[in-house]
């Protein structure tokens, strides 16, 4: 098959416009490659681009997660209530730190955690903690869900690997958790040429648990005085490429912003779910349109050679490698009757499953179009075109 004419993802476009190779010369020339000068000035930056107190680099989103939830203390024996519909983020490292997801139903419009949700959840047990992701690159009701977690003395963890410069009233998204975690992949809205990561705190103390986990868990040179260190360092040249970039992410924000107000505008007369905001609190990570003929959908783009993705299919309860857990989830009695609350139990025979009919029908409807950097404003009108004429054809039959 012949490469899609308009992409879902462009490097060129990811640049910035930045010259990334002479940034990678300078560090090659300089000789420091792990946890240097760089690192330590993209620390600072980012900081105070979130306008949050320290940052600390890491390997990748997934360990800024991981070493978040250890620096917390958390570990087996506990729970931490997240969303089941990303890809198995928060899950991973939840299952690193030992502990146990407790998936909470998401709201039908804008697919984040749903705040009456994760209301209920925190009164009905024990949660050790709650990471809310801010998926799509969509604030989510960060004010009602940081309140619940004060009042429920329950520390939260914003996950923003899709969501770097959201704001909603000039605060930022990573200014409202206890800690805030970044992954800069290359095609997040900030992304390296290889794998990055950041914590973002307000607390110094657990900037400081997080700087000794990210290297084995030393105080100081050799000195193991936190247990579940690992080695998840950043790197120079990555460092030193997303410091170049930092200053250039609010414009291109915007330029994705821009595509995704186009779709919106476009689709606004088709029978199609739409992202509910194009304002400030939205960084068009991902346009996500929802439909219930979403094979269809996609099938009839691929054949116009446009590029789309299905961010996520599977729900993370329903994960194969999860299935023997969300039994004994549903069968045990505490963890059970918490379930309970968020959705009913699939079956009455007691096959277990937990069951998020909000999240599944998410699921099954959600269709990612493109809207990355580099998308040329034809591509977008090709984008727009494409998916208005299956809906014509459609209505024509
Ligand atoms: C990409 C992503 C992560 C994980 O980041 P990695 O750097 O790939 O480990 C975590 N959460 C969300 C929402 C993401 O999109």
């Amino acid at each position: 098959m012949s490469q899609p004419e308009v992409p879902f993802f462009s490097a060129t476009g990811a640049a910035f416009g930045v010259d990334l190779l002479a940034c990678m010369a300078t560090v090659v020339q300089q000789g420091r490659y792990v946890l240097g000068p760089r690192v330590q000035a993209f620390e600072l930056a980012f900081a105070s681009y979130l306008g949050v107190a320290h940052a600390v680099g890491v390997a990748n989103g997934t360990d800024a997660l991981t070493l978040s939830l250890r620096a917390l203390g958390i570990g087996p024996g506990e729970r931490v209530l997240t969303a089941a519909n990303a890809g198995c983020y928060a899950s991973t490292a939840i299952a690193q730190a030992g502990a146990e997801p407790l998936y909470v139903e998401i709201d039908p419009q804008d697919m984040n955690l749903a705040p009456a949700a994760v209301e209920q959840a925190l009164k009905a047990g024990p949660v050790a903690a709650v990471i809310l992701t801010h998926l799509y690159g969509q604030m989510a009701p960060v004010e009602r869900i940081a309140a619940a977690c004060r009042a429920a003395c329950v520390p939260l963890i914003e996950d923003c690997a899709q969501a770097h410069g959201a704001a909603r009233n000039g605060r930022k998204a990573g200014a409202w958790g206890a800690l805030a975690c970044f992954s800069f992949y290359p095609t997040k809205n900030l992304g390296a040429l290889g794998d990055g990561g950041l914590v973002a705190t307000a607390d110094a103390a657990l900037a400081e648990r997080v700087r000794a986990l990210r290297q084995y868990g030393w105080s100081g040179k050799y000195q193991v005085t936190l247990p579940g260190g690992i080695n998840s360092r950043l790197d120079e040249l990555q460092a030193a490429l997303l410091l170049a970039k930092l200053p250039h992410l609010d414009r291109a924000n915007a330029e994705r912003r821009a595509i995704a107000a186009r779709y919106q505008a476009a689709f606004a007369d088709l029978p199609l779910r739409l992202p509910p905001s194009m304002g400030s609190d939205y960084v068009a990570h991902l346009y996500v349109v929802r439909t219930p003929r979403r094979a269809e959908l996609q099938a009839h783009l691929a054949r116009h050679g446009i590029a789309s993705e299905v961010h996520y299919p599977l729900p993370e309860h329903r994960q194969p490698v999860r299935s023997e857990r969300a039994y004994d989830l549903g069968a045990s009695g505490q963890v059970a009757k918490t379930c309970l609350i968020e959705g009913e139990r699939r079956g009455s025979k007691g096959d277990g499953g937990l069951s998020l009919p909000v999240t599944e029908a998410a699921c099954a409807e959600v269709l990612s179009l493109p809207c990355c950097l580099g998308l040329t404003s034809t591509q977008t009108a090709r984008v727009i075109d494409g998916v208005r004429a299956f809906f014509n054809r459609e209505s024509a039959c």
